[in-house]
């Protein structure tokens, strides 16, 4: 899928008197890698705030900006709301720890190396079972562009139908990654959600809005007849919803709001 470059102007008035928040530049790889691991951290306590903790499950991985052979994923058995970037534990492709004091998940490791390897184009990967997320994921089909919303994800995700158990080979991390494809994200057919995104910001909120179509369509076919978008319009609009900087800007009033309330996610 070929993706037009959509700007500022194009989706706001007054952007030439006024700032608007935009993606940042860093002067050193350095301040990029402090800064990818606050959004990280700060991602797992949106999740939080979302109800995507489970358990031992969910992981969200950045790649290293220093060394992108290795990427940045929580430890394991760490609550999602208390996520602090002294947390967070760095993974060669080997499975190796190779910065931090915890250890992680494997499946963590299993899934989020190889869709690393296999999507050059994107830096973060996220993961979770959630409630809307399992329940759509039964169903085993794609999300229809029901919704200006849904259409981010209008022929632009995968469906893994393969459930084996829990995933702890880097063989079934192929798998999923072949059914991403180029795509932002995949339903994991019993299972859960999985998204990317060349950011932690864009693959955080493209996860939420992931799981919040799938709460809609679930709601609406529960209540009667679908309604598509027809396929101009929802490829079309999807051009703009799936743009870098609309699935950037959307994270950012949730990090905003997270950065007011408690920003001890920094630490
Ligand atoms: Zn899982």
């Amino acid at each position: 899928m070929t993706k037009q470059a959509v700007t500022v102007a194009d989706l706001t008035v007054g952007s030439r008197q006024f700032s608007v928040p935009m993606p940042p530049v860093f002067e050193s790889k350095e301040a990029e890698q402090l800064h990818v691991k606050q959004r990280l951290a700060a991602a797992f306590r949106i999740f939080a705030q979302q109800g995507f903790d489970e358990g031992l499950a969910g992981h969200i991985t950045v790649r290293d900006p220093i060394d992108p052979h290795t990427f940045w994923v929580n430890p394991i058995a760490r609550h999602f709301s208390l996520m602090c970037v002294s947390d967070l534990v760095r993974v060669d492709h080997q499975g190796n720890i190779v910065e931090g004091h915890s250890a992680i998940n494997n499946a963590a490791f299993a899934i989020h190396s190889r869709i690393h390897h296999h999507r050059p184009d994107v830096n973060a990967v996220a993961h979770a079972h959630t409630v809307y997320g399992r329940a759509f994921a039964a169903l085993n089909q794609p999300l229809k562009a029901i919704s200006q919303d849904a259409c981010l994800f209008y022929n632009n995700h995968g469906v893994f139908s393969e459930f084996t158990g829990v995933v702890s080979s880097q063989s079934e991390g192929d798998l999923i990654a072949e059914s991403l494809a180029e795509g932002v994200g995949t339903i994991l057919v019993n299972h859960g959600l999985l998204t990317v995104g060349k950011s932690v910001d864009a693959c955080c909120a493209n996860f939420v809005l992931m799981d919040s179509c799938c709460h809609s369509q679930l709601l609406a076919q529960a209540a009667g007849e679908l309604q598509q978008i027809p396929h101009e319009i929802a490829e079309k609009t999807r051009t703009v919803a799936a743009s870098d900087i609309v699935t950037w800007g959307n994270f950012q009033p949730l990090y905003e709001k997270l950065l007011a309330r408690d920003d001890s996610f920094l630490q």
